[in-house]
This record gives structure tokens, C-alpha cells and sequence, in this order.
């Protein structure tokens, strides 16, 4: 597809255009699955219309409740507006369950509880395979300033006791998510809100009941069909995409 508007930015899974007024972009969700830092890639048919939607969601019901967030309105099936930020360089990672690099970090084996939410940070550069960073390196190199950090922390729970309790609603285990924290101004105040996007391309996602993956350790670990696994998580949340024109008719019923 012909982009109509100026190109802002173009991520693995996403493309950022110059929004219509000042201060908004449009964000378009691509079908492109990345894992491993990007050694891993492949085309996964629906998967950009499924994730436009559950972003919505999420962020609609964040909106909701008093969380702040990028998010404006949905466009059509691949593209949001959403407010233009300035993205803090971490990725905020919430674990409410041991899985992935923590598991493997202190030997804990995958779904163990944890005794409390832990946060923790990346720093964004792909190059160095966002590596794990602590506090002490974000004030020092001035990524963010402690007042900020205390914010995030806030927003980051905030954001993991609404999505826990929405996914817990349908049968699913919140295992853990990575959020990015966007900078806004109002005149020179500056504040903190939740950005880029909720999806399960960035959670872990389990069934309650089997703990059956229905996220992106599906394609990270080649367990079948992603789109079947995010298919099913937007059904049981009763966000499916209307006039479906991109994605197999029977994934949507
Ligand atoms: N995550 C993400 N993007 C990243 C790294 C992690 O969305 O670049 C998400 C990941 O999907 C999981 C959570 O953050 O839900 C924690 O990931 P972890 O640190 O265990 O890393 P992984 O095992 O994915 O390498």
C-alpha cells in the first residue's frame, strides 16, 4: 500500500506517519513478526488488524480508568491516532510470573508466582540487544530522572493490575508485558504517558486453565499459528475486527 502521509518512523512492527494536526502521528500495524532481536522474522497474515484492535482496547480502557495514554482514536483497520510523545529510551517491563530472560537470569522455572510485581528496564537500542539496565544507569546517563522513574513505576502497575484483571476476566494469566513511556508537554510541563502499544506482541499471555501460549512466544518458539493464538485472545475480549477484508474469514467468527 501507497502511504498517503509523510513517513515519521518505521519500527519491526510498525510505521509512524505524520499525523493530520500538530502533536498527533498515525500509527500503522504491520504483519511483519520479529523475535531475537530481529534474527528471527517472518509475514504473519492479520497480524497488524488484530493488534490495532486489542491496542484500542487496552488503551481505551486505560483511558477509562484515569491512565494516561497515546492513544486518540482508531482509523480503520490498520491505523490509530495517537498523540505525539517523545519516547523515554527503556522498555518498562512488568513480571507478575517468572518466564523468558528472568527464568533463564535466576533459574526459575517458567509460571513459578513472583512474591510481588517486579519492574524492570531495558534500554532501547537494538544494536546492544536492549540490555537490562538498572536504575543507577538511567539517572546517570540521564534517560530519566528519578521523579520520572517513581512515575513510571506508578503507571507501570497501574497498567499491570487493569490488565491483569481484563485478561483474569477471560480466562487468562497476565505472565508479564513491556510498556514504552512517552513524554508530552503542556506549555513547560512535562508528564508521563503510557505510548507505543498494548498487544500480545509484547505480553505473555497464558490460558488459565492449560497454560496454552496465546502470545508472541507462539512465533518465538514456533508452537503453531499466531494469528490463531491472537484470534483468540481478541475473541474472548469480544474485540474483533469488523469488515475483515485482510484476515482469514474463519478466524474471525
Ligand atoms: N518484550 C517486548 N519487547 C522486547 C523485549 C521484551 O515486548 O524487546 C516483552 C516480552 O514479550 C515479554 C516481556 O517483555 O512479555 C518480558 O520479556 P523478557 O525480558 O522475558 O525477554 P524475552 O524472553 O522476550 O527475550
Amino acid at each position: 500500500m501507497a502511504p498517503r502521509r509523510k513517513k515519521i518512523y518505521e519500527g519491526k512492527a510498525k510505521v509512524l506517519y505524520e499525523g493530520p494536526e500538530p502533536g498527533t502521528l498515525v500509527q500503522y500495524f504491520k504483519d511483519d513478526a520479529t523475535a531475537f532481536n530481529a534474527q528471527k522474522k517472518a509475514t504473519i497474515e492479520g497480524k497488524g488488524v488484530l493488534n490495532n484492535r486489542l491496542s484500542e482496547y487496552f488503551m481505551t480502557g486505560l483511558t477509562n480508568i484515569g491512565v494516561p495514554n497515546h492513544f486518540i482514536r482508531r482509523l480503520n483497520m490498520r491505523e490509530q491516532l495517537i498523540r505525539q510523545v517523545e519516547i523515554v529510551p527503556l522498555e518498562v517491563i512488568v513480571r507478575n510470573f517468572a518466564a523468558g530472560s528472568i527464568s533463564k537470569r535466576l533459574g526459575l522455572e517458567e509460571g513459578t508466582p513472583l512474591p510481588r510485581p517486579i519492574v524492570e528496564y531495558s534500554y532501547k537500542n537494538d544494536a546492544l540487544g536492549d540490555p537490562l539496565v538498572p536504575e543507577e544507569y538511567i539517572i546517570a546517563f540521564g534517560w530519566a530522572n528519578q521523579q520520572d522513574l517513581d512515575d513510571i513505576v506508578s503507571l507501570a502497575l497501574r497498567v499491570n493490575d487493569f490488565l491483569s484483571g481484563v485478561f483474569y476476566g477471560v480466562g487468562i494469566k497476565l505472565i508479564d508485558f513491556k510498556i514504552e513511556i512517552g513524554r508530552v508537554w503542556d506549555g513547560d510541563f512535562m508528564r508521563l504517558i503510557v505510548a507505543d502499544e498494548i498487544s500480545p506482541d509484547s505480553c505473555r499471555l497464558w490460558d488459565i486453565k492449560t497454560n496454552q501460549k496465546l502470545d508472541k512466544d507462539v512465533f518465538r518458539r514456533d508452537l503453531g499459528s499466531l494469528t490463531d493464538a491472537y484470534s483468540e485472545v481478541a475473541r474472548r475480549l469480544g474485540v474483533l475486527p469488523t469488515n475483515a477484508t485482510n484476515i482469514k474469514p474463519t478466524l474471525i467468527n
